[in-house]
Parts: structure tokens; sequence; C-alpha cells
């Protein structure tokens, strides 16, 4: 596994192929007020390509694409989250995307663990160390522990989806999964707009 950390930006001339592994990691959970501090992503080749915002005005126009191109497939784990912060750290929407978490809350109705642990750890019998989950990830030089559990988010999501479409085509919910993930970009501009309970409910 190969970890490639860049500053602000992605190379030009990279290609990550027409389906990408994406997660990110803030200083908290409020978009509005804890700043985007890295972006991994995988083109699921076992190589994560990190993104660290050093520069406070950074402008990161091929990343920027990148998340804006409705050709290349994103994949998260928890999309609600990463969208509604992509979107206000770099204005861009991200269309055309697959939330694991969704996949997995729709066919593994079993189980309420819906965590990546839980369901990397069930589906494809990887055991992922969340231990640098909750770390400082505003520092100028992350550490090789912070760097690997950030890879380690993306390294899996091609291999989950893969599982979680065999389960999702048997339980006949594809198709429910797939209108999910064309909401979330909803969801997450009424996130950052402050509706944030279930507007749906009674
Ligand atoms: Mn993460």
């Amino acid at each position: 596994m190969g970890i490639t950390l860049y500053k602000n930006d992605l190379p030009d001339d990279i290609d990550l192929g027409k389906v990408i592994a994406v997660d990110t990691e803030t200083m908290g959970l409020n978009p509005q007020r804890d700043r985007l501090c890295l972006v991994q992503l995988s083109s699921g080749d076992g190589n994560a390509h990190l993104v660290q915002m050093t520069d406070p005005s950074f402008e990161a126009p091929n990343l920027k694409k990148l998340i804006s191109d409705p050709e290349v497939k994103k994949l998260f784990h928890f999309a609600r989250f990463d969208i509604a912060i992509l979107k206000y750290a770099l204005g861009v929407d991200c269309p055309n995307i697959y939330c694991t978490k969704i996949a997995s809350k729709l066919v593994r109705t079993y189980t309420d663990r819906h965590g990546l642990r839980h369901v990397c750890k069930e589906l494809i019998g990887v055991d992922l160390n969340k231990q640098q989950q909750s770390s400082d990830w505003g520092a100028q030089e992350l550490s090789s522990e912070q760097l690997n559990y950030a890879a380690s988010d993306v390294y899996y999501l091609h291999q989950l989806r893969k599982k979680l479409d065999i389960m999702l085509e048997r339980e006949g919910r594809m198709h429910i999964a797939q209108s999910c993930f064309d909401f979330i970009a909803t969801r997450a501009q009424l996130d950052l707009d402050g509706w944030h309970y279930d507007i749906f409910e009674h």
C-alpha cells in the first residue's frame, strides 16, 4: 500500500480513473466551524493519494475538477458529512456518488453496526484500526499513524461496494439505494442550511 502526500491540491497530470474512493479529515464535525484538513483519494489499487490543506488560501483547482466531475463516481462511507464539508470548503457540488454506509443500512438489516470498521470486518475480513480518528488533523506535519489511518479509510471502499452491490441486487434494493445516493447532496445542503433534523418525520 503506497501513500502519496500532496500539499493544497492534486498534481494536474494525475489520473485516478472513473471510480474513486474519497474521504475527508477535518477539525471537527461542524463544516461551518471546522476546517477541511485532508482529502484522501484512492482508485482502489492499494494506493492512497492524500491532499493536505496547509495554506488557508488554497484554491485546489485539480481537486475541485475531480470532485465535481459527473463522469467520475465517488465512493464514500457516510457521504452526507463529506459532501457537506467539500461543498462548504471547496464550493463545489459532488455529483455521482455511492455511499457504503447507506448501502450497508439498506441490506445489513440484521445489525445496527454500520461503522466502516464493522462493515470492513464482516464483508471483507479486514481489521481497521480507528485509533487516530480523533486526532489533530490541523497539524502542519501529520504523523505516520495519522497518514496510515487516513489512507485506510479509502483503501477498501471499492471492495465494499462490490460486496454491497451483490447484496443490494439480491435483496432487490438497488433502485432505492440509487435514489438515496442521489438525495445525499440535498441532505448535505439541508445540514449546511441548518435543518439538522429529519424533515420527513411527523
Ligand atoms: Mn476518515
